[in-house]
């Protein structure tokens, strides 16, 4: 249903006078469906003077939904930087610029943080309509500890800069950090990174959200192993945000259930590398135990 550009959103809660939307204007927009689009989303991006988005054909299939023709161009990762200039001329000459993305909220794994800093920089207005964000909904609906979070967008996608990625958060738990974490995921990839979760941080609780929203929507929570174990029997499809929550026990006896889901895919070598980083104990002590424990079959 359509909202005339002349129907202004209502209020603020607070009675007050809602922010003025001017200057440039990050628009969050749905992750999957279309009804969470916002009355002041939809108020801004028909008002503004230029919508700026990743994809013209898929903002432009968004904006022909909810019948608004207002100009598109692009902004995404490899025009960024060249577009940058252009942008704030506008903004100084006082035109409103929204920025969305493909889905969700902008800057969120997403384009657009080099020109937030360069308006900043410039000392032109910078305000959002706020919406829709798939980490978030995660988060809420995982059953994890909702604070803190740690949101760390995708993990690398080739294993060796992922497990020194995940062996890095593994260091920071053993200096105190506990935070639950969240990354995006291509379902592709989201077996073996829950391996590598499993082997880095052992077999804690965790959640897999699928195409939150969408007709699809669920909502996996188990430890990492049992997830493993369902995605191993049911491939993964649709787009994921996967969790884990905090350390659960500083159980040192820990050590040889993770060597043992280590070696399942790793030499004893590597299994006695990962788990010492993983754990803070001397490499040669793991790499002895793991050697005991290969040996035992
Ligand atoms: N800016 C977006 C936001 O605020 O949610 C995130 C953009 S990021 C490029 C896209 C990734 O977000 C997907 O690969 C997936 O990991 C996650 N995602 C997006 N929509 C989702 C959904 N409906 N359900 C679960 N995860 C989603």
């Amino acid at each position: 249903m359509p909202v005339a550009a002349s129907a202004a959103p209502p209020d603020s809660q607070q009675g007050g006078q809602p922010a003025p939307l001017n200057g440039l204007v990050l628009v969050s927009t749905p992750i999957g469906n279309l009804g969470d689009i916002s009355a002041r989303a939809r108020s801004i991006l028909d008002s503004c003077d230029l919508v700026l988005c990743e994809d013209t054909r898929r903002t432009g299939r968004l904006l022909a939904a909810v019948e608004i023709h207002s100009r598109i161009e692009t902004l995404h990762e490899h025009n960024e930087d060249a577009k940058i200039g252009s942008v704030l001329e506008r903004l100084r000459a006082n035109q409103t610029i929204v920025l969305v993305s493909d889905a969700g909220t902008p800057l969120i794994s997403d384009p657009g943080y080099r020109l937030v800093r360069a308006a900043i920089e410039a000392d032109l207005r910078v305000t959002s309509v706020p919406g829709p964000n798939a980490a978030v909904t995660a988060l809420t609906l995982s059953g994890l500890p909702p604070s803190p979070f740690m949101f760390l967008g995708f993990p690398p996608p080739k294993q060796a800069a992922r497990r020194s990625a995940f062996g890095g958060l593994r260091v920071a738990e053993r200096a105190g950090l506990s935070t639950t974490f969240i990354w995006h995921e291509a379902p592709h990839r989201l077996l073996e990174t829950l391996r590598d979760l499993l082997a880095v941080f052992g077999d804690r609780s965790a959640a897999v959200a699928r195409e939150l929203t969408k007709r699809f929507e669920t909502v996996e929570r188990g430890k990492v192993s049992s997830l493993i174990d369902l995605f191993a029997r049911d491939a993964p499809r649709g787009e994921i945000t996967l969790l884990i929550g905090p350390p659960e026990t500083d159980d040192p006896e820990d050590l040889d259930g993770r060597l043992r889901s280590a070696l399942t895919t790793q030499t004893v070598k590597d299994a006695a590398a990962l788990v010492s980083t993983a754990t803070g104990l001397p490499r040669k002590a793991v790499y002895a135990r793991a050697l005991q424990i290969h040996d035992e079959g």
